[in-house]
This record gives C-alpha cells, structure tokens and sequence, in this order.
C-alpha cells in the first residue's frame, strides 16, 4: 500500500504569499460609501456617450459625469498614467458620487479608496505612510485559486498533541487524517483549525470524505471544507466527485489588494494556529512592520503572478477629498507616485478656489502646486436646481427607506434648495425618529419642522457664532 503525506492540505507555507483571511473595507470607508448607496454607476447612454438626466441613481450634473465616463475609457485604454483627476465645485455637488461611479464601471470588484487630505496628518503614522498605504489598498489583484478535493474513506483520525512554549500544557499541534482512496492510503496533515470543523461534521472512521483545500497562490487558513457523504449535510454542500485521489475542481476568483498582502505578510507565520490557551495567545508575537522590502518582495511576486497568468491588476479608483489640506511633502510624493506601473486612478476634489499651497506658503489653484495642476484632467461640478435636489432627495429616501407624507417632502424639498442639499439630506434620518417616537412610519411636516429647529445648517451655525463673538466682544471693550 503506497502512503503518502501532504501538508499542503492545511493551508501551510506552501505557497510564497501567505494567506489573506478576509476582504473588507474600512468601517470609515463602508459609512462613506453608504451615502451614496442609490449610485450604481455614471448612468452613460451607450449611443451617445453622454449622460442620461436621471439614470443609474445619478440626477444631472450631466457634463461632469460624461467627463468622468471619458476618463474611465482613458483608464481602460491605460492613457492615464502619470495623470489624475480633479473633481472641483461646491459642497453636496456629487463629487465624492461621481469617483465611486467611475470604480463601479471600471468593474466589479475594483476598490474604491475614499481618503480625506486631513487624514493623512496623523500623529502615529508618516504622512507618505498613509498615502502608499491608501495607494496600495486601491490597487486590486484578481486572483485565480484551484481548489484541490481530496476523496477517501477515513481509516485514522488522531489529533497529535504537543507540549506549548510555556510548559504550561499541552496544545494540538496538528491532526493526522488517513484516508483510503482509489489509488491507495493517503496521510494528510491537518491544522487545528480544520480538525475543529471535522468535529464539526462527526466525521468518524469509515465514514466517506471530501476536503476541499486550496492550493492555489492566496490560501485561507482554515478555510478547509469537509463534506461526509452520508452525515447532516445540506445538499448542496455536497460536492460529487468520482472516487479517485486528488481531483482538481473549477477555479476560484478571489479579489485582495496589495494592502490586504502587505497585512498577511507582515504577521509573523507559523504561529497562529497552535494557540489554544490565553497566556499563550498573549504571548505569541505580534503583528510586525510592514516594510519597503516587504512591499517590494510582494511586487516582486505579484508581477510574477501575473505574467504567468494567475492574477491580474485591478487598478481601482482613490479619491482624496479636501485636496487643499495636503502639503507640497505629500504632493511631492503623489508625483512620483503616479508615474508607477502598479497606480491606482487618483481622483482629487476641493469645493476651494485660490488658496495657499500648504508649506509652500504661495497661493494657487485649489491649493494645488502648479506641478500637480499640470498633470490633472479637471471636472467642475455645479450647484442644483431644484428639481434636481428634489429627485435626489428621492433616490435617498427611498434607499433609507425613509416614507414622507406629501407636505413633509414638500417642505424637504424647499430646505434642500434654499438652505443646502447636505442639510436636506442630513435630515432624512432625524425625520424618522422623530415620527417614530409618535408612532408613526410616515413622517409628517411637523417631524421635518421640528427638525429643522433643534439642528443648523452650515449658514445658520456660522451666522450664531459670528453673533456670540459679537456679543463677547462687545462685553471685552
Ligand atoms: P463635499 O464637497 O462636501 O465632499 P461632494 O461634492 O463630494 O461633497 P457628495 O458627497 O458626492 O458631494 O454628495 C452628497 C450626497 O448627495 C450624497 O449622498 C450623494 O450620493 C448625493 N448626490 C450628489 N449629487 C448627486 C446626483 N447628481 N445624483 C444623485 N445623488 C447625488
């Protein structure tokens, strides 16, 4: 009987990146992004190329969304690099809506990366550290796995044990899983993650078992089905396979960012699954630094990647709002940073005109250094109407799902366009409690009235306080 041992199976370092357990954005992103939840794209007509009024969630600001729509096909036609985009206009005027719609039709999948410039100034963490940080997350690697199915009939399930660093007990270290198969006996090497989830199943000996594993260059560590045949099993968990040994079955997609494997490589490996008590949890190392020979071993091998195939660049969209806060040092690093092969899409915006350039001290375009401002296609955006504000204030309410009675909406609609189309739509939420608290689904007038009293618009606010310093004044003299 031939016997063979695999430690491939377990998600151990068979592969040169290591494994990424999970792909998400931040919490500050998902809140940014959830604003513009009603946009589903740039709302393009396919004949003319230009802008439908009122389409995918999108309500006018026509000019500005056929530019962005140009933009993407440059993206497409890689005529970009070394250039950016500069949203430019007032505040609420869809600048933020527009760069999210830009990454939704570059592709599903394409990260999008919303930074303000006032983050970057972080007392912890350089402020070219943020930036290649915010570069990196908006660069997306599509990645093909292949998941090997591993059939047979278990003959041994033994969980071996060892003693931990601590000397303070004993911790699984790995368990040994024999299955006969077609072509013979099998020995595969499991991590305690995966032993968890056969104890899960009830796999015992002599039952029939499929173990998924992936092998291909993104593993995750854990992520290792087991499917019994004849126990409490959903039907289409069941993955049928003739009886063989190793199969190879369809491949998988999965997206991760240069960030996501510049965090996985950066915890120390080997480590993580053999901690089974606190002491030794909080003992085990930490994460350690993500340095410039790391990143580079990574682009290194994510070129590799993909000339042979395997992965393929997702260059995403980021979008830094506030442009005018950053300084010449940060804009010194965006220039060079734009010039790389492995650039995201930037896309600046600022509802500023003439203002100083920060550490340069010389006024200039939108706070901008004239060496940026040579390198940016810029898209102004425009004030609404008021039937526009009224429609998008629609597209909100309903993606809140937020019901307003007729007068309510009315009166919602009016603030919208004679106070600001933020304040209208930072009342939509308030709204709803309000008539909540009166037992009601629907918000009525008097709920958007009475929010209109306990909150301020940004002009309402400013003219309150200008009228206390006023007031403070007066009393010094
Ligand atoms: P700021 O300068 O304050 O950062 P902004 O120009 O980035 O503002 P957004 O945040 O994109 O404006 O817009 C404010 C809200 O209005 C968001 O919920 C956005 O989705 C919505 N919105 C803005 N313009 C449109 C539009 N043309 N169609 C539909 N919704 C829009």
């Amino acid at each position: 009987m031939d016997m063979e041992v695999d430690e491939g199976v377990a998600g151990t370092a068979s592969s040169r990146l290591a494994p990424i357990e999970e792909v998400k954005p931040t919490p500050k992103q998902i809140k940014r992004i959830a604003a513009h939840s009603h946009v589903k794209g740039l709302g393009i007509d396919p004949e003319s190329q230009m802008a439908i009024h009122e389409a995918a969630g999108f309500v006018g600001q026509a000019n500005a969304r056929t530019a962005a729509s140009i933009i993407v096909d440059m993206i497409r036609m890689k005529s970009m690099a070394g250039r950016a985009v500069l949203l430019a206009g007032p505040p609420a005027t869809g600048k933020t809506a527009i760069a999210l719609a830009m990454a939704q039709e570059l592709g599903d999948g394409v990260p999008f990366v919303p930074l303000v410039a006032s983050e970057v100034f972080s007392s912890e963490v350089k402020k070219t550290e943020v930036l290649m940080r915010s570069f990196r997350r908006s660069i997306g690697l599509r990645v093909k796995e292949t998941k090997d199915v591993y059939e047979g009939e278990v003959t041994e399930l033994s969980p071996i044990e060892s003693s931990d660093n601590t000397g303070l007990g004993k911790t699984i270290s790995h368990l040994v899983l024999s299955l006969k198969t077609a072509k013979g006996s099998k020995q595969l090497k499991l991590d305690p993650s995966i032993y968890d989830s056969i104890l899960k199943q009830r796999v015992e000996v002599g039952d029939v078992i499929y173990i998924e594993a992936n092998s291909g260059i993104v593993k995750r560590v854990g992520r290792c089905d087991v499917y019994a045949s004849e126990f409490d099993l959903e039907a289409d968990e069941f993955v049928p396979m003739p009886k063989g040994d190793v199969r190879k079955s369809k491949d998988l997609v999965q997206n991760v960012s240069l960030h996501d494997l510049d965090l996985a490589n950066a915890r120390p490996q080997g480590r993580q699954g053999d901690v089974s008590n606190i002491v030794s949890q909080l003992m085990a190392p930490k994460k350690t630094e993500v340095t410039d020979r790391l990143r580079s071993e990574i682009n290194k091998v994510v070129n590799e990647y993909i000339e042979s195939g395997v992965a393929e660049l997702m260059p995403g969209v980021l979008f830094i709002d506030e442009v005018h806060m950053l300084d010449v040092e940060c804009f010194t690093y965006l220039y060079r940073a734009l010039e790389s092969p492995m650039a995201p899409v930037v896309v600046f915006a600022t509802n500023r005109g003439k203002t100083t350039v920060r550490g340069l001290g010389d006024k200039a375009a939108h706070g901008i250094p004239p060496e940026m401002l040579d390198r940016l296609m810029i898209i102004p955006t425009m004030i609404y109407n008021e039937s526009d504000i009224r429609k998008i204030l629609v597209h909100r309410t309903e993606a809140e799902n937020v019901q307003f009675d007729e007068k309510a909406f009315d009166y919602l609609s009016r603030v919208g366009s004679e106070k600001s189309l933020r304040y209208a739509l930072q009342l939509i939420a308030p709204a709803r409690l309000c008539a909540q608290t009166c037992g009601r689904e629907i918000v009525e007038l008097a709920d958007v009235e009475r929010c209109t009293t306990l909150f301020m618009d940004r002009g309402e606010s400013l003219k309150k306080a200008e009228e206390v310093q006023k007031k403070l004044g007066n009393r010094s003299n």
